[in-house]
């Protein structure tokens, strides 16, 4: 994964502790007033790494085989989408080179980038709703976002997703469906 876009933000009222947390496309830093230059830049380091261990630690179950994926489909089609996106194959394949995912509704047919296997679930998760919904609705009109945003997480993670796609320079989007 590239360096996400980082916002240090300088508090006088913080004296001592360093935190971070991500914010769509960017990571927000905040450090002490008093913290010099070189501070600074360590820190922000070490809240990256630390930011990305907790965020690997979050992958999703599903990054470890096409079953896992699939049952994965099966809880959130049901927690989102009343169980009515039933896809008839659902699998992993080597990155596509402009897309994180596709869906042929023709053929109820779902593949997912390699690329995801290494975002945190609730991203993952997002990505599955999404190409779900194609199932039930084609294309990206207001009845499509209407089942997709049933997903609380969905503002975030297409934060999440543009923010990694901009940082490794990969274009990367969801114009993903495919007749
Ligand atoms: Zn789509």
């Amino acid at each position: 994964m590239a360096e996400p876009q980082v916002e240090v933000r300088r508090s006088k009222r913080r004296r001592q502790t360093v935190s971070a947390y991500r914010d769509g496309d960017k990571v927000i830093v905040l450090l002490p007033a008093r913290m010099s230059r070189a501070e600074e830049k360590k820190w922000v380091a070490e809240m990256l790494s630390r930011l990305q261990r907790s965020e690997t630690r979050r992958r999703s179950p599903a990054r470890d085989s096409d079953t896992a994926l699939a049952q994965r489909c099966v809880e959130l089609s049901e927690q989102y989408l009343d169980g009515r996106a039933e896809p008839r194959s659902i699998r992993w394949v080597p990155p596509m080179r402009t897309r994180w995912a596709s869906c042929t509704p023709s053929t109820k047919a779902i593949r997912i980038s390699d690329r995801l296997r290494d975002v945190p679930g609730w991203v993952l998760d997002y990505v599955l709703v999404h190409e779900l919904a194609h199932l039930l609705v084609p294309g990206h009109g207001a009845d499509f976002w209407k089942w997709v945003n049933r997903y609380p997480k969905t503002e975030r993670a297409v934060g999440y997703l543009e923010g990694l796609s901009a940082a490794a320079n990969l274009g990367l989007t969801m114009g993903d469906q495919e007749d």
